[in-house]
């Protein structure tokens, strides 16, 4: 079983695209895998085949695999010349050493080689009754124990037995890249993980009051990059000094709307390294109404500063639907550990939830804070 027959469901805006999408799909496969785990990577038509060494960890291939958005699905299989008699041979071959006996079976074929002599339910009845001779299981096509898979494609023949489940979606940076604002809580990485399942590659952005406050949050948010890196090696995360602004903001800025100011420079310090880094988006995790700065006016207010688009994948999903991810792709832990949020600094008691964008404005054209946020810019620290 030294290959990997992966099949894709989805393919980003279809025409011309689909050699761009299938292009990414490799070369993020071939990211995902140690080089010592394959001999190479190939797209025949409508697959994706990997070629594993003897060297290859299963457990590992399957384990990077499962992180490849644009994969719907995935299997182990033994390659076979496209013969029939062949093809019996290697699957009685490869029952026989099954640990387990099923108590009934079927074969599925799929023939992508229409030069193949034997139509795809002539070739699934002919393995089937050597199934039979050889083991005496019952075929059922409904309701089975073993699927037996045959796949016919012009460059030979592949047999597997399982398959495995990938999160399908779109290839990461299919989609382009954007900037993702990461707060070290529980909703940012489940937003990054959505978006980069719809095929967008994500640097990061972490805003934080250290040495006003301890650097927990960049110790989380560093944990959080190395689980998100998973899926997308590329990316960098950004760490901003954010202490100076805020101070300055509470200064200046009616308590209520502090952390509506707050925002807004989040997001134009995030679209300015954004931009910088061909990134046209940004992402952020909140849910409308989850808290007091997650209203719609108030989101109207924030994300005018910014000069770009702001994603919020989250923003129709209830908190447990949101925990749940967390925990599946492990940033959960990390996240729930405690720490020192910068916009816990200076916080107000009563902030607004339904701020007025024409207000908001007006206030912010009496804020120079310029050139404290080209010096949060120009001490940021990058991490790859
Ligand atoms: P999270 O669980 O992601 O912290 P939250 O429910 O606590 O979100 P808020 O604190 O209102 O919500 O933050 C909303 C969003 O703003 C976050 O999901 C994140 O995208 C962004 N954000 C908030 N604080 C920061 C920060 N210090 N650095 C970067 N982005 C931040
Ligand atoms: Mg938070």
């Amino acid at each position: 079983m030294n290959y990997v027959i992966c099949h894709y469901s989805e393919i980003g805006l279809k025409g011309k695209n689909r050699n761009l999408f299938e292009e990414r799909l490799v070369f993020n496969i071939e990211s995902v895998l140690p080089d010592e785990f394959f001999e190479w990577v190939k797209r025949p038509e409508g697959r994706v085949v990997v070629k594993l060494t003897d060297e290859a960890e299963k457990s590992e291939v399957e384990d990077g695999l499962r992180k490849v958005f644009g994969l719907a699905y995935f299997s182990f299989a033994k390659k076979t010349e496209s013969d029939l008699e062949k093809i019996k041979k290697e699957t009685v071959g490869l029952l026989s050493k099954k640990s387990f006996s099923p108590r009934s079976f079927r074969v599925t074929t799929k023939r992508s080689d229409k030069s193949f002599p034997h139509d795809s339910p002539e070739v699934s009845k002919k393995i089937g009754a050597a199934v039979v001779e050889n083991f005496n299981w019952e075929v059922d096509l409904e309701n089975f124990d073993l699927n037996v898979h045959l796949e016919i494609t012009d460059e030979g023949s592949y047999i597997y037995f399982k398959k495995i489940r990938g999160y399908g979606g779109l290839p990461v940076y299919s989609s382009g890249k954007a900037m993702l604002l990461l707060s070290g809580g529980i909703d940012s990485p489940v937003a990054g993980f959505k978006m980069m399942k719809r095929g967008l590659g994500l640097d990061y952005v972490h805003f934080h009051a250290y040495p006003l406050l301890s650097d927990d949050s960049i110790k989380k948010c560093e944990k959080i990059f190395e689980v998100l890196k998973n899926y997308s090696p590329e990316g960098k995360l950004f760490l901003i000094p954010f202490g100076e602004l805020q101070k300055k903001i509470k200064l200046e800025i009616p308590e209520k709307f502090r952390i509506i100011f707050y925002r807004r420079a989040m997001l134009e310090i995030a679209a300015e390294i954004a931009q910088s880094r061909s990134a046209f988006g940004l992402v952020t995790g909140e849910s409308l109404g989850q808290v007091s700065s997650q209203t719609l006016p108030n989101m109207r207010a924030t994300e005018q500063a910014a000069d770009l688009p702001v994603l919020r994948p989250l923003v129709g999903e209830n908190k447990e639907e949101i925990v749940s991810v967390a925990k599946e792709i492990g940033t959960y832990e990390i996240s729930i550990l405690p720490d020192q949020d910068c916009c816990t600094l200076f916080n107000p008691r009563r902030p607004e939830t339904k701020a007025n964008l024409e207000e908001v404005l007006e206030l912010d054209k009496n804020l120079d804070v310029e050139n404290l946020k080209e010096k949060a810019i120009k001490n940021k620290r990058v991490l790859t």
